[in-house]
């Protein structure tokens, strides 16, 4: 493969075709059903998949064989499902039969999605969510970044093999349309389409980060969460506070005296044995590796306030406290108004809105039934206590990767960005992986993606970094190349 050819072709792709689709994509708020439980009424979901079907059928023309539906079972959430037969790479016999057609043959699967989180507060004078802004060869907007580049990076890796002319597998993509609510839908999906899947032995999954933008980094694990509401109630309705304080017990206490049951208020440190695993070896060593990397940008790359520290002792200790060891976060909270409406009443109840990251090998079930059972069990004041979460997600830690694909990513990330593929666990969850783990175990993954520092999926002030979803397709088009010629092998 000549790489500086497929850096030409990257760079003609995006400036001329993917990022003018990926402004008009940020203008379109269709945010996942969680945070849109209107979604279908507001057609927003249809527009984005009109959208994205247009542009993915015109490129798929140049793709013989290959075919694109947007498949959807009742009330879910619609999947866009592309379907490219294996190359030979050799032109007058373009599609293959060496590589597999059917569910036999080796299959790849790439995956990403193009459901939206929600706007967040907090956005930069001249930057908002629905708004986008190219500046600094950034693409700022909600969704760009996570996840819209995936299919188009997808499609992009497989047209620079095909100009070529270089050898591939058969491949399928995935485009889900619920990850930012967990993905509910996907399952089924996948159980649908299991026979037009066949057997997957490469996952290449588009939605994850990179600890900088100087290099291709592999994502070695995800963690699993526990997402529940918790809810206090004392009153049937407020009181005085004159009347009641004194009396009636606080919502806002025994919701904190609750949370203490589960994690040590002075350090973070979760209390419940079924939420820790034995960190394998493997990963400790890649920590200390990637601390190497990164030095203090593991922390300098997050917006603290004023002079607030980071935790833990040193930096591979933070990333694997971020990685490996579950922690807590309160997300929302409700039964409470705003600050300037806030009279001196004591409040009826107290709802936070609980999300509790898990270890990637800690199992969900029995982890979320614990955490359920610890804040309910023998509530203050008998306060009516209720932990509403109605299910885990596993996480994900990545199978032993196969030589031929740790020397193809070496090769990639060299020829793209002039260093060696970094590995790293991420913090975050792709309910996805943990499912096809656990359906094709034999599988390679190539789980990577463009956010790094302050490219700040879910926040304020997302961004894509251009440059980087360029080297990352060109980096995917390799590693197809190099699958391909290793099965030839
Ligand atoms: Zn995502």
């Amino acid at each position: 493969m000549d790489f500086p050819k497929v850096t030409g072709f990257m760079n003609g792709i995006w400036d001329g075709e993917i990022i003018p689709a990926l402004t008009d994509y940020i203008r379109i708020p269709n945010k996942s059903p969680a945070f849109d439980p209107d979604w279908e009424k507001h057609g927003y979901m249809e527009q984005v998949v009109e959208m994205f079907t247009a542009w993915a059928k015109a490129k798929l023309e140049q793709l013989p064989g290959s075919s694109l539906e947007v498949v959807r079972l009742p009330g879910r959430t619609p999947l866009i499902f592309i379907e490219v037969p294996g190359a030979t790479g050799e032109p007058e016999r373009s599609v293959a039969t060496a590589y597999g057609q059917g569910p036999s043959g080796a299959t790849i699967l790439m995956y990403g999605h193009l459901d939206k989180q929600p706007e967040m507060t907090g956005w930069s004078e001249g930057l908002g969510p629905w708004e986008p802004v190219l500046k600094d060869g950034k693409l700022y907007g909600r969704g760009g970044a996570d996840d819209g580049y995936a299919m188009f990076a997808a499609i992009s890796a497989l047209l620079a093999l095909k100009q070529q002319n270089i050898a591939h597998a058969r491949t399928v993509i995935v485009i889900e349309a619920c990850e930012e609510s967990g993905s509910p839908d996907l399952p089924f999906y996948i159980d649908h389409l299991s026979d037009r899947i066949g057997t997957v032995d490469l996952v290449v999954c588009l939605d994850s980060g990179c600890g900088n933008y100087d290099q291709l980094w592999l994502t070695t694990s995800l963690r699993g969460m526990v997402i529940g509401n918790l809810t206090v109630r004392v009153l049937t309705e407020g009181v005085h506070s004159g009347a009641a304080s004194g009396i009636v017990p606080s919502s806002f206490r025994i919701a904190r005296n609750l949370l203490n049951r589960i994690e040590d208020e002075t350090t973070g440190q979760m209390k419940l044995p079924d939420l820790f695993v034995p960190i394998p070896g493997d990963r400790v060593a890649q920590a200390k590796a990637t601390a190497e990397i990164l030095g203090d940008t593991v922390f300098s790359e997050l917006p603290f306030a004023d002079g607030t520290k980071p935790m833990a002792a040193d930096n591979a200790a933070r990333i694997l406290e971020k990685t490996w060891m579950p922690q807590l976060a309160i997300t929302a909270v409700a039964g409470y108004p705003v600050p300037e409406n806030g009279g001196n009443v004591l409040l009826p109840y107290t709802t936070l809105k609980l999300s509790l990251r898990l270890p990637p090998t800690a199992r969900a079930e029995p982890a979320r039934a614990a955490v359920k059972a610890a804040l309910e069990a023998d509530p203050p004041y008998d306060a009516a206590v209720q932990f509403d979460a109605p299910r885990g997600e596993g996480g994900w830690n990545a199978p032993t990767l196969a030589p031929w694909l740790e020397a193809s990513l070496n090769k990639a990330s060299n020829a793209a960005f002039g260093k060696p593929v970094a590995f790293h666990g991420e913090g975050g969850s792709i309910p996805f992986m943990a499912m096809l783990g656990e359906k094709f175990p034999g599988t390679q993954f190539v789980v990577t993606g463009v956010l790094g520092p302050h490219s700040n999926a879910h926040g304020p002030n997302e961004f894509l970094h251009i440059a980087t979803a360029k080297k990352i397709a060109a980096c995917i088009a390799q590693v197809l190349a190099d699958h391909a010629s290793r099965q030839a092998a």
